[in-house]
């Protein structure tokens, strides 16, 4: 029997199959650290420990992708070639295998099914520190905030489409709510994709649109002006603003990840020997000069919003790619290396302003770093607003618009109203469209393989590896170590 392991194939080893993942880096710091993490967290606090979530979380990932821990096995009735293809943690943390199989599926839902063929935007919000670490604890708050802003750009959208023009646009959007920064630092911020234009009802029953000319500076900068003073008066009205602005969370009382999230925010360390330290960065000699204001940037007290990027209607695949982007996991294992010291390196995707390149972060201080990234379990980090809601009239005959199918006049019927879900792609059809790769077929003679079974009992999983000369051997974590630093733990 000719065998071809899904996680040993150089034909699809590219990025998101991962190639026997327990040789990355990730993996392995995971593997060899994370009792010890654990232990650590629940020495700090006994008495409500660390959250189920974060626990299943790593130990799913260090089983993602390993045969041993079972498979799907196709085959080729044209020349008898097997191949198998290990299950995967479905991880919504920081898993980068998992997370670039959601990403691809996500964007292909949003190109296929929710973004109209017309132009859109981009709009990035970000926060200040302070509000950055609320908004990652507190997800109803942050669902609040987004309402905030969303309200303010569909006004806007809305009141530039006034005058002699159309008087009832509307517009929609979809806003991804990612948790990470460059350096997998703990950063809330709203990536909003804007219908860039509106939609007008004409006197005949169809669905018009008009294009929005881009924003000026000043327009964006009057925009933030909005956003950052109804935010505020959200924050006052729910208490959480206190006179310096600052947290008024008491750290030590907290939880663990309290901790972990406030100091991740800061890009400090939280436990061990460099607690309460910033990470360490590694780079070329620090410029001082100050970060240029880019093109439709406007900052305000620790608020930016940024609107410089717009797709064509009929550039679909920019769009689609730009979905990607902002749906990408946090972490791409090409981007971490050991230094010969042990600690992990990480490349940071846009070298900083002030020079920093890379971090270099101890393995505990990797798994403090990952732990915060982990979103609550059933979150939405994905939120339709406007003509683009779940609810909207118009959806239906948005999601159409522009379509070579003529667009439906009228009330879309409910059943056409309703949001489809990431639809039932099928795992070939997302590597074929995210990697261009075709896992159907057949490496040998060119075939389609066929579904034949999933491997999930541990005694028929190391026959058949055994058989196939494959490492059959289930991930093994190693034990918790008190580690020498103990003793100064949680300085911060
Ligand atoms: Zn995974
Ligand atoms: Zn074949």
């Amino acid at each position: 029997m000719r065998v071809h392991a899904a996680a040993a194939s150089d034909e699809i080893s590219r990025s998101y199959v991962r190639c026997a993942p327990e040789h990355g880096v990730l993996h392995r710091v995971v593997r060899e650290q994370l009792l010890t993490f654990l232990w650590k967290l629940d020495q700090r606090h006994d008495e409500c420990g660390v959250p189920l979530f974060v626990k299943r979380e790593f130990q799913r990932f260090v089983r993602c992708g390993v045969l041993a821990h079972g498979f799907a096995r196709f085959w080729c009735a044209g020349c008898g070639t097997d191949r198998l293809v290990a299950f995967s943690c479905k991880g919504r943390g920081f898993c980068p295998s998992c997370g670039g199989r959601r990403m691809t599926e996500r964007a292909a839902h949003l190109i296929d099914h929710v973004l109209p063929r017309a132009p859109v935007r981009q709009w990035v919000l970000s926060f200040p520190f302070a509000l950055r670490y609320r908004l990652a604890w507190d997800h109803k708050l942050c669902r609040a905030v987004l309402a905030v802003y969303t309200r303010a750009l569909l006004g806007f959208y809305r009141q530039r489409a006034k005058g002699p023009g159309p008087p009832e646009g509307r517009t929609g959007t979809v806003t991804v709510i990612q948790r990470f920064g460059g350096a997998l630092n703990l950063n809330v911020h709203f990536h909003t994709l804007a219908v860039d234009g509106v939609f007008v009802r004409e006197p005949d029953g169809s669905l018009s649109f008009t294009a929005a000319k881009a924003p000026t500076d000043d327009e964006v900068e009057a925009l933030l002006g909005v956003i950052q003073k109804r935010v505020l008066r959200l924050l006052v009205r729910r208490g959480l603003l206190c006179e310096e602005g600052g947290e008024s969370l008491d750290e030590t009382e907290a939880p663990p990840l309290h901790a972990l999230y406030a100091a991740s925010v800061r890009q400090r360390v939280a436990m061990g020997r460099r607690g309460g330290a910033t990470v360490l960065r590694l780079g070329d000699a620090p410029t001082t000069t100050p970060e240029p204001r880019r093109r439709r940037q406007a900052r305000l007290s620790g608020f930016d919003l940024h609107a410089n990027t717009s797709v064509r209607a009929k550039n679909r695949p920019k769009l689609e790619r730009l979905c990607r982007y902002l749906l990408r996991p946090p972490v791409a294992e090409d981007r971490l290396s050991f230094a010969s010291d042990g600690r992990v390196i990480v490349r940071l995707k846009t070298p900083w302003r002030d020079g920093t390149s890379h971090i270099a972060l101890e393995p505990q201080e990797l798994l403090e770093k990952l732990a915060a990234l982990i979103p609550r379990p059933y979150v939405n980090l994905i939120v339709y607003h406007g003509v683009l809601a779940p609810n909207a009239r118009w959806r239906g005959e948005v999601v159409g618009f522009g379509t070579r199918s003529k667009t439906p006049k009228g009330p879309a019927s409910s059943a056409s109203r309703k949001v489809a879900g990431p639809c039932n792609r099928t795992w070939a059809e997302l590597m074929r469209r995210g990697l261009e790769i075709d896992v159907l077929q057949c490496p040998d003679c060119g075939g389609r393989m066929r579904f034949v079974a999933a491997i999930m009992l541990s005694s028929a999983i190391r026959r058949i590896l055994d058989l196939l000369d494959l490492p059959s051997d289930p991930v093994e974590l190693a034990p918790a170590r008190a580690p020498p630093e103990l003793d100064d733990a949680w300085a911060c």
